[in-house]
């Protein structure tokens, strides 16, 4: 079976997680401040905080911006359910905006006009998660005059994003954000087995992104009330949480980032095979903005007008492992059960309805490529 997706462990990331194990620390110590150091030159930003996965980030980052239960967030209902879990998690309501039909991320003029609904009944929301689906940014410039004008605070969802770039920025830089969150779960980009980084300009953001992820716990004097008793003292100002990243996962991500342009670029490669190889098929394939450069985590296409489930079914028998990305969020029971309905976001619905994500991952050979191609096009004739 070819999967949609497989994480690429070279020999120097086994020797790197060996050579955590046999140091002094393999729960958080110094390799997850060098990979926190490494990642944040990377992309760009002040500060990152490394965390045990993208949906604790998540959820953190939330916190971090003083998301409580009178607050409300809105995210893309094309995502997976960690982008609006984490604003449940603080008790805040959810609501999404649906998707631009051509470009699969969040429409900017959706956004404006619920914002411009939502200033007239005194719902704006505090924060709003725009999802970089597939790797390709969303418009971002757009949002944060958006977040200007309406007085909202933005966290990037960045999960299929590390590698990429808005204009001339890494995705990360949080140019035109509060936060960006990574994942390193193993289909993602560059892996940690389990892990994510909230990316931040903000001294005091990042600060807050520290403490949460270990108890709400300060060990630095200035932050106590009340002063310190000693060497051994710490204080917890909040309720905070264990979602620590371990050394020897930090070690795996370092060696791991060492090989992210190339695998973002073996991405692009095969992204670009995918198109030319697909275009005379039936399909509306993914679209890449020139401007910006995708972290190409996902390769989906949507079938004009064939059945999806055959198809689907169809490329498993042939041991092509196409998956779907992703179920609209605000369609699962529980989301439901919270009020949303079918029909709630057409666009949404209806990209999900025809829509399968076809393998790309940096150790896909072309003649697999082929091979997927193949039984695309036998499955569509
Ligand atoms: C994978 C993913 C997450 C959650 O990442 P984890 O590291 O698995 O917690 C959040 N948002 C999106 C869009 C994702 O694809």
């Amino acid at each position: 079976m070819i999967p949609y997706g497989r994480q690429d462990i070279s020999d120097d990331d086994i020797k790197a997680v060996v050579a955590a194990l046999k140091s002094d620390f393999i729960a958080q110590g110094p390799a997850v401040a060098a990979f926190e150091a490494a990642v944040a030159a990377k992309v760009g930003a002040r500060h990152g905080v490394a965390v045990n996965s993208a949906t604790s980030a998540l959820h953190i980052a939330c916190l971090a911006l003083g998301v409580g239960p009178d607050d409300r967030v809105w995210t893309s209902p094309i995502t997976f359910v960690a982008s609006s879990n984490a604003a449940l998690y603080c008790g805040a309501s959810v609501d999404f905006v649906d998707i631009d039909p051509i470009r699969w991320t969040m429409s900017v003029a959706a956004l404006e006009q619920k914002l411009k609904a939502a200033k007239t009944s005194g719902t704006l929301p505090k924060v709003v998660i725009p999802v970089h689906f597939m790797g390709e940014p969303c418009d971002m410039a757009a949002i944060a005059a958006l977040a200007r004008e309406y007085r909202f605070k933005v966290i990037e969802d960045a999960a299929h994003a590390i590698g990429g770039r808005y204009d001339d920025n890494p995705i990360g830089a949080c140019q035109h954000s509060d936060i960006t969150v990574f994942s390193f779960h193993p289909v993602k980009v560059i892996t940690t087995g389990e892990g994510g980084m909230a990316m931040t300009n903000d001294d005091s953001v990042a600060k807050a992104l520290r403490r949460l992820r270990s108890h709400g716990i300060t060990r630095d004097a200035g932050d106590m009330t009340g002063g310190t008793h000693g060497g051994w003292y710490y204080q917890q100002l909040e309720l905070g949480y264990n979602y620590r990243m371990t050394d020897i996962q930090a070690a795996l991500g370092l060696s791991q980032l060492q090989r992210l342009d190339d695998f973002v670029a073996r991405r692009h490669a095969l992204a670009d095979r995918y198109d030319a190889l697909l275009k005379h098929l039936p399909l509306q394939l993914p679209l890449r903005d020139a401007r910006h450069y995708s972290g190409l985590h996902l390769y989906p296409v949507v079938l004009h007008r064939h059945d999806r489930r055959a198809v689907y079914d169809a490329l498993q028998a042939a041991g092509v492992g196409v998956n779907v990305h992703y179920i609209p969020v605000h369609t699962q029971p529980y989301y439901q059960r919270l009020g949303f309905k079918a029909g709630d976001f057409p666009n949404a619905e209806q990209y999900y309805a025809r829509t399968l994500t076809l393998p790309l991952y940096p150790g896909l050979a072309e003649a697999e490529q082929d091979t997927v191609v193949a039984a695309l096009a036998k499955a569509l004739a």
